[in-house]
């Protein structure tokens, strides 16, 4: 074995999802890109998570808040002989390193792992990474008696002050983490001579390059595809990886007779053609169907691990933020109302509060992807039942602009396979998302979050003039959700002519 070379866990990890991800971990990070804004974000809740999962054990020592890595291993051994919780507790033995979330005494010489989660599943990387941890602290002659996953209860309601005890489920996955830990000194190996190359080994690019994370290097060993390429085929990755395998690049390259569905053949047929498909009965039938005056409307929304307001569970969705164009005929001047709320408190009353003075009597309301909207609606109804009645009425009068996409009666192979709103406006409409600072929902709850210092653990408000420049790009970009729409629509109307 290499004995130059440490393993991290999220090394490990790394080398399990790949090994040409590993050698660049390994010999070359500065060619991976940073982490962006949302991907901090999502990080900086796992921290948060991880702060309240400490709770959990009174009069535990916090490891990570000691020194440098080297003090924080001496301390680890200095403190496993007072038999109290430790958390962040390292160790490093043979070329292997890790740490522990939370390490807690069991019989006489013992511990148990507890690995904390933000997520509400257990997922298989999960088992690996705490196998990972098991591996090493048993190699360091630290005895591990169980493994525990904390992660969210999503049941959970928070009343007031948040209850660790209530906010987790803890599971013994101590069985799974064993099975997973047969081999484990093999895959190192493997890893290690991967990193011991001079350049990084040739893996093919398929599903792994997602699963189970998205791999920051996917723009690298991904650009070499053409523009339509084949893995934008909807809806099947298996049958895209069988196509990518016998060498088939493009969607157009497609064999003929290779077993296609119905969305796929007309794929296959725009790719060859260069054309869009356009069904023009189904496109009229659509657009028949719409009563004015039009309120295209689009919420965002943020959902956070630890909820932030009584009375809201994990991960439930909080819409802070609407937009609404409104239009009396198909080629009338549109009209624009929008809310986003202000501060810390929960927004939703004062939400609906405007949106009910906003959103007309009669009339559709256009939406795109309405199983969002209704299930966020939904969700408010049962909140606010004063509500109820009303947000059943809009509820009805909702019409899915995603239906004539998703549906394919509309097609264009610059859409790459997919009937998102984000890909079809610049298809049919030419206009796009491009160059705004913030350009999709995750970016935008992440914003929202950060301006009301609830980005990152340590809570601080950002400057006046950061807060009022987000809330402009906020604005920004729920407005060309709702605006787009009506873009989108004219341009149906056009091909169906
Ligand atoms: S993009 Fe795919 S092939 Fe490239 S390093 Fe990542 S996982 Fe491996």
């Amino acid at each position: 074995m290499n004995r130059r070379i440490i393993i991290s866990k999220s090394k490990y990890l790394a080398g399990l999802q790949c090994l040409k991800y590993f050698w660049y971990r390994v010999n070359a990070p500065e060619e991976i890109p940073e982490p962006g804004f949302t991907a901090r974000f999502i990080f900086n809740q796992g921290m948060l998570v991880g702060e309240y999962a400490k709770k959990l054990y009174p009069g535990g020592t916090d490891l990570g808040k000691i020194g440098d890595l080297k003090e924080q291993l001496v301390k680890t051994s200095e403190l496993l002989s007072e038999r109290k919780p430790l958390f962040e507790a390292s160790c490093s033995s043979g070329g292997v390193y890790s740490r522990a979330d939370i390490l807690v005494p069991a019989e006489t010489d013992r511990w148990d792992i507890i690995e904390v989660k933000s997520s509400t599943r257990l997922k298989e990387d999960y088992i690996h990474d705490v196998s990972f941890q098991k591996y090493c602290f048993d190699k360091a002659g630290v005895k591990i008696r169980k493994c525990y996953l904390a992660n969210i209860n999503n049941q959970y309601i928070r009343k007031g002050d948040i209850n660790p005890g209530e906010l987790f489920k803890k599971t013994d996955i101590t069985a799974e983490v064993g099975e997973l830990l047969v081999g484990i000194e093999d895959r190192i190996e493997e890893m290690l001579e991967a990193a011991a190359r001079k350049s990084s080994p040739e893996i093919f690019i398929g599903k792994h390059c997602s699963e189970p994370y998205i791999c920051p290097l996917k723009d690298k060993c991904w650009g070499f595809l053409p523009d339509n390429h084949i893995f934008n085929l909807y809806g099947s990755k298996n049958k895209a990886a069988e196509l990518y395998n016998e060498g088939v690049l493009s969607i157009k390259d497609i064999p003929d007779g290779y077993n296609l569905n119905f969305k796929q053949k007309i794929q296959l047929e725009c790719a060859k053609t260069d054309k869009p498909k356009i069904d023009k009965g189904e496109i009229l039938k659509f657009i028949n169907s719409l009563e004015y005056p039009l309120y295209f409307f689009d919420f965002e929304t943020f959902s956070t691990a630890i909820p932030l307001y009584t009375g809201v569970k994990p991960y439930q969705r909080i819409p802070f933020q609407y937009s609404i164009h409104t239009l009396d005929a198909i080629d009338g001047q549109p009209g624009h109302y929008d809310f986003l709320a202000e501060g810390a408190e929960d927004p939703r009353e004062e939400l609906l509060l405007n949106l009910k003075k906003q959103i007309g009597e009669t009339g559709s309301i256009i939406v795109y992807y309405e199983s969002f909207e209704k299930g966020v609606l939904k969700e408010l109804a049962e909140t606010f039942p004063d509500y109820s009645q009303w947000i059943d009425s809009i509820t009805a009068r909702i019409v899915d602009l995603y239906k004539p996409f998703g549906n394919f009666h509309y097609h264009n192979s610059s859409q790459k396979g997919s009937a998102s709103v984000k890909k079809v406006l610049p298809a049919i409409t030419g206009l796009s998302y491009e160059g705004m600072e913030i350009a999709d929902g995750m970016a935008a709850s992440a914003y929202f979050l950060y301006i009301c210092g609830n980005y990152d653990t340590n809570e601080s408000l950002p400057a006046k003039e950061e807060v009022e420049k987000v809330r402009d790009s906020l604005i920004k970009y729920c407005g060309l959700d709702t605006g787009g729409m009506i873009n989108i629509l004219r341009a149906l109307a056009k091909e169906a002519e």
